[in-house]
């Protein structure tokens, strides 16, 4: 049976399971899981251990520093074949402690879904949980030995867990990321490359009445710096620099000694990551004097729509059609762990979890209606033999 054979097969069965999948959707929104509380971090893990266990073999690896562990499952393939998948979860949310209380899980009478993280993307990992499950029910295997990860790292930049994801996906003959797709459950196929800088200048202080000649002011140099920065933008190509965050000064009276600037910078290509990161790097000091210290860099690099990746679309499109849901694809400036394996060559599709809306906002909410559909969509990709 090929993908779409299968999904077609799958989607009306699994509608009417739709109450079961909402109650794995509560059970996980229910673990809070901050990426910044390793308790709770812990006690997700734990609980998609005992979820997954029985698809596969399941290894912890714990990271230094206090942050959460990762886990990676392998699901056996069906008649050894010598291509690999990797499948990307993150199981942290940007949401603290305790907004569990304020925003409880629970599902309205249009079976509209919210609770801290449902969206993002604890509803992708539901849907890869049915998906699964849908294929053992039946005695089919992935055509490919699949890997997936449950990372506990994301919303902070992945600084521990994109090793893993390179490690893992590196020779994969595709990558599946169950991040939120957009609006209507549109698959992405393109991310911009993220970067973060901080920008911090010294000056020197001096009395703003008595002697201000005296002084270099650091919140001038900020200024003109802040121009500079927002010049590098280019809308046309898809390149957004913006200085988001500004701190400088002590006291009014007092010619400011030091200011910082903190930059976020999305790109498109390669090419342009490059360019801003030089032009950044290279920034000058324009009052004689300051003195200017530029740190970070390019965090994610683009993801990059490539043929082979067209084309996995155009399997998902058509695995989709075959169960008479219609599929589309497009980009974001958002950035993800797909961004990763993407740039080392790993085709990527993107955007496969729960649809909804309102990822990190406070109107975050997944349509339970559509859960069915994903689950059927991402067995189908599973078993679909490209
Ligand atoms: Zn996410």
């Amino acid at each position: 049976m090929n993908g779409a054979e299968l999904a077609a097969a799958l989607r009306p069965e699994l509608e009417p399971r739709r109450q079961a999948m909402i109650d794995v959707l509560g059970q996980l929104v229910s673990i809070e899981s901050p990426s910044d509380d390793l308790p709770s971090l812990e006690r997700c893990a734990s609980t998609l251990e005992t979820l997954f266990r029985p698809f596969g073999s399941i290894e912890r690896i714990a990271p230094e520093g206090g942050q959460g562990p990762h886990l990676r499952l392998t699901v056996d393939a069906r008649n050894g074949h010598q291509e690999r998948a990797v499948a990307l979860c993150h199981y942290d949310t940007v949401w603290s402690l305790g907004t569990l209380q304020r925003i409880p899980f629970a599902v309205d009478a249009e079976g509209v879904a919210r609770g801290p993280g449902c969206f993002d993307m604890k509803g992708g990992i539901t849907v890869l949980y049915f998906a699964l499950g849908a294929l053992r029910e039946r005695g089919l295997a992935p055509a490919r030995q699949l890997q997936v990860l449950f990372t506990s790292d994301e919303e902070i930049g992945s600084p521990t867990s994109r090793a893993v994801i390179e490690e893992t996906s590196r020779g994969a003959a595709v990558a599946y990321v169950l991040e939120s797709p957009l609006p209507g459950g549109t698959l992405k196929t393109a991310r911009k490359g993220t970067g973060d800088y901080l920008v911090r200048i010294t000056g020197r202080a001096a009395h703003a009445g008595v002697e201000p000649q005296k002084g270099i002011s650091a919140t001038e140099e900020l200024a003109r710096q802040t121009l500079a920065l927002h010049a590098l933008n280019d809308y046309a190509v898809g390149t957004t620099v913006n200085v988001g965050v500004v701190h400088g000064g002590s006291r009014p009276n007092v010619v400011a000694a030091e200011a910082e600037a903190h930059v976020d910078v999305r790109v498109e290509t390669l090419a342009e990551a490059e360019r801003i990161d030089r032009a950044i790097r290279g920034l000058q000091a324009q009052l004689p004097g300051a003195q200017l210290a530029i740190d970070g860099g390019l965090n994610r690099p683009p993801m990059e729509r490539s043929a082979a990746m067209a084309a996995l679309f155009e399997r998902a499109r058509a695995i989709a059609a075959a169960m008479g849901v219609e599929l589309h694809e497009g980009s974001t400036g958002g950035g993800s762990d797909g961004n990763f394996t993407a740039a080392i060559g790993v085709p990527t599709l993107d955007g496969l979890g729960a649809e909804g809306e309102g990822a990190h906002a406070a109107h975050e909410h997944v349509l339970t209606d559509r859960l069915p559909r994903r689950a059927a969509l991402m067995a189908g990709l599973l078993v679909d033999d490209f």
